[in-house]
């Protein structure tokens, strides 16, 4: 059963939203302030964050840039205006979606689905591209198995299961479980340059790890461009 956080001061809002997840059987939990959130992301595992961008004590986008210092949990924003949010203001401070106030609790419950959907199974969202076996702790690119260490195998894994999501260097590290020390973020470079380089064994022309110049790095699947 996902465990959702509804992170919402408006108690009318937050309602809706609780009893129409709970009634999907989702697992919910409901805080009213940003540092409540973050408090909660540190305590108990979730596996998405509903997130209002007006909060009283701290903004949606400043709540979301601190979760993503040690959280890589899908976060949907909640907004009164749909220009507070574009797309990419959203994608830039790592959100995963947005949907504009008033909102039809069934959607926000469908988009919740795809969200879940696309940050689990990298499987079903590159056929062909990438197999991940969990079971074997193995990865297939292209049909063929990759031979990666246990901490290229898990990035492989984030970049797989979330296809065209900016990935933070510190969301990387923390996605992972390593250490996301000032040191440790330069490592993370190292790993996918040596990731790059069996990728490339197996297809030359292939770019599937982009960079993103000053915030980290995405996965293109090939159907979508990035075959050079
Ligand atoms: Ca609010």
């Amino acid at each position: 059963m996902p465990s959702i956080l509804i992170v919402e001061d408006e108690i009318a809002i937050a309602d809706t939203l609780l009893f129409a997840l709970q009634g999907e059987g989702f697992g919910v939990q409901r805080v009213a302030l940003a540092q409540e959130a973050l408090a909660t992301l540190r305590a108990i595992p979730i596996d998405l964050v509903i997130l209002d961008v007006g909060l009283p004590d701290m903004s949606g986008f400043e709540c979301c840039k601190a979760l993503r210092r040690f959280s890589a949990v899908p976060v949907m924003f909640l907004t009164a205006r749909a220009e507070e949010v574009d797309r990419v203001v959203g994608l830039e401070i790592g959100a995963d979606d947005y949907v504009v106030k008033p909102f039809s609790p069934r959607e926000v419950v469908a988009r919740v689905r795809a969200i879940l959907k696309r940050s689990r199974s990298g499987v079903a969202l590159a056929p062909g591209e990438f197999d991940v076996d969990l079971s074997r702790l193995a990865i297939r690119y292209r049909g063929q198995p990759l031979k990666l260490t246990a901490l290229e195998f898990r990035l492989l894994q984030q970049f797989a299961g979330a296809p065209e999501r900016v990935f933070s260097r510190e969301e990387l590290l923390a996605s992972v479980g390593a250490a996301t020390d000032a040191g440790y973020e330069r490592n993370v470079d190292t790993h996918i340059k040596s990731l790059r380089a069996k990728l490339r064994e197996i297809a030359p022309e292939a770019e599937p790890i982009q960079t993103h110049r000053g915030f980290g790095y995405s996965y293109q699947p090939a159907a979508r461009g990035a075959v050079r």
